[in-house]
């Protein structure tokens, strides 16, 4: 029968940095094409370096990545990635519309598809109000709303977001979550990192623990509570980052 390839499929990833930290050792992962995938670890476990790796942001040392089947760092592959990055990296000088169409035209878009599809973000994400503001002069709220619908300009396969809600108020966090929830429902791929172990539990199809560089566990949340014992999955982590 036929299959989708693997949205993503990490084979032997290893990163070791310049200074000799090893941020990912022998690392393989398969996610399927079109789940929402949830990617937990505390900090430094090496959630950042493995995204950073399959957006083709960082060299690997070793091991292979391929993305819906082609190698990550192609131009195909790099077109089905949008990334939301952690960190809010909006360019001071473009205003909202500027930020999208820019971006489009990055991925390739023509310039009349590119401005098309901008409005439909301006619109989807609720910034019709700020489309000619600046990044420096929107919200925080308004910045990550930005921020994923830059992500999504080009309409990629992969989603992948970075704590996408660290340090956003509860509204703005149900207001990202329906977007998400949306765009997974339409097929795409979603490969989250997040602090919020309830988030993960209730949104997430299957949950990867990782702890220094090494993929600890990976099964649904129900397995996950199986087989260390658990009664939610905080507990589930805790055991598991112990262990
Ligand atoms: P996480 O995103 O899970 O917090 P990271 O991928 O950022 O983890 O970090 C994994 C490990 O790699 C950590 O030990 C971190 O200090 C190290 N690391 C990250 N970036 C660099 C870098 N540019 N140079 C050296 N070490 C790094």
């Amino acid at each position: 029968m036929f299959r989708d390839a693997p949205a993503l499929r990490l084979d032997g990833l290893t990163k070791r940095y310049d200074d000799g930290t090893v941020a990912l050792q022998d690392f393989d992962l398969e996610i399927p094409s079109g789940a929402f995938f949830g990617l937990l670890g505390p900090n430094g476990a090496g959630k950042t370096t493995l995204i950073s790796a399959v957006c083709n942001l960082i060299r690997i040392t070793s091991g292979e990545i391929d993305v819906f089947g082609e190698p990550h760092d192609s131009v195909t592959a790099r077109s089905w990635i949008g990334l939301a990055e952690q960190d809010i990296n909006l360019d001071r000088f473009l205003n909202v519309r500027e930020t999208l169409v820019y971006h489009g035209g990055y991925f390739g878009m023509r310039r009349e598809e590119a401005e098309r599809r901008a409005e439909e973000m301006i619109e989807a994400f609720g910034l019709q109000a700020k489309r000619d503001t600046r990044a420096p002069r929107l919200s925080g709220g308004q910045r990550r709303r930005l921020l994923l619908a830059r992500a999504l300009m080009h309409g990629p396969r992969l989603v992948i977001l970075d704590e996408p809600t660290a340090g956003v108020d509860y509204e703005l966090r149900q207001e990202l979550w329906r977007y998400i929830r949306a765009l997974h429902a339409e097929g795409t791929t979603i490969l989250l990192t997040t602090h919020y172990l309830e988030e993960a539990e209730e949104l997430c199809e299957e949950i990867a623990l990782i702890r220094d560089g090494h993929l600890i566990a990976r099964d649904t949340a129900e397995g996950l509570r199986d087989h260390f014992g658990a009664d939610r999955l905080a507990d589930v982590y805790v055991k598991a980052m112990a262990s």
